[in-house]
């Protein structure tokens, strides 16, 4: 009887063993997911009572996804008022242009963005391509997609009954035109200058076939009769300037008086009316409401 009890000691003590063990780590799990929940309950009272995120969060475009990136964007540029934020975020530019990419939604057809974060692939040429004739054309670069067109016709006979002359310089640019265009800028002003001016192959809006560069491809365009009638008319035939001024960070294009992008009457008297650029338009009315 001695001997047997003697025995059975150790699996006793095994089992003891096992069973605090056990407790333990249920009682440490429990702890730890309690202070996981403390912590984010802390960090959501810290964003509830943090003045700067609740301007951040009332701002018109303000985009719930985001979130995330614009604290991190206003970590890394204090000074930066709310809508600057709100803005720069929504057009990308937390991200790294030509490199953080990504293919070009053709769905969204007239509305559909091509910049330095959004490109085309090689083979994309629209289907519905025209040419205009003469009349509405003076360079090379003569075709646009269908409803483009129409409106480039449209807007050029309405401008002419204001004695304005309006004619398309250059429409649409197959990939391949792109590859030898930019070539040649980089040849003669090196990669970095033609990276301000010209876009890499693919990542060009001429692509689209929705573009049409108005008369001269030069900043004397700004001071044109022409240039004042498309400010006032363009968004009416769905016509936006595309590379405005004191917009050049967020589209990141110099000033570009002579380049207008169809997307549409809608959307251009919207983008007119609110003074957006594309980037800002896209990220809040098209991607934001998928
Ligand atoms: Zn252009």
């Amino acid at each position: 009887m001695k001997k047997r009890k003697i025995k059975k000691l150790p699996i006793i003590l095994l089992i003891l063993l096992i069973i605090i063990g056990i407790t333990i780590f249920f009682l440490f799990n429990k702890d730890k997911n309690e202070t996981i929940k403390t912590n984010k309950n802390i960090q959501t009272n810290e964003q509830e009572k943090d003045p700067l995120i609740q301007k951040i969060k009332t701002q018109k475009y303000y985009i719930e996804k985001n979130l995330d990136r614009y604290l991190s964007y206003l970590k890394n540029n204090p000074d930066l008022n709310p809508e600057k934020i709100i803005m720069d975020v929504n057009s990308n530019l937390d991200k790294t242009k030509y490199e953080d990419t990504e293919k070009t939604n053709i769905k969204d057809d007239n509305l559909m963005l091509v910049n330095k974060y959004y490109y085309l692939t090689e083979d994309y040429e629209p289907d519905d391509l025209v040419t205009l004739t003469s009349k509405y054309n003076s360079g090379v670069n003569s075709k646009m997609r269908k409803e483009a067109a129409e409106q480039v016709m449209e807007m050029s006979d309405a401008a002419t009954l204001d004695n304005i002359t309006i004619k398309n310089a250059s429409g649409y640019r197959s990939y391949q035109y792109q590859v030898n265009l930019y070539d040649k800028y980089v040849e003669r002003d090196g990669k970095k200058a033609a990276d301000t001016y010209s876009a890499r192959p693919g990542f060009s809006e001429h692509q689209t076939g929705l573009v049409s560069d108005i008369n001269q491809i030069d900043n004397s365009f700004e001071n044109t009769d022409a240039f004042k009638w498309l400010q006032n008319n363009a968004y009416k035939y769905g016509f936006i300037l595309r590379f405005p001024k004191d917009k050049e960070d967020i589209t990141g294009y110099q000033y570009e008086p002579w380049h207008y992008r169809y997307v549409g009457k809608k959307a251009a008297k919207q983008i007119h009316d609110e003074n957006l650029t594309l980037e800002e338009y896209y990220a809040y009315y098209i991607q934001n409401k998928k």
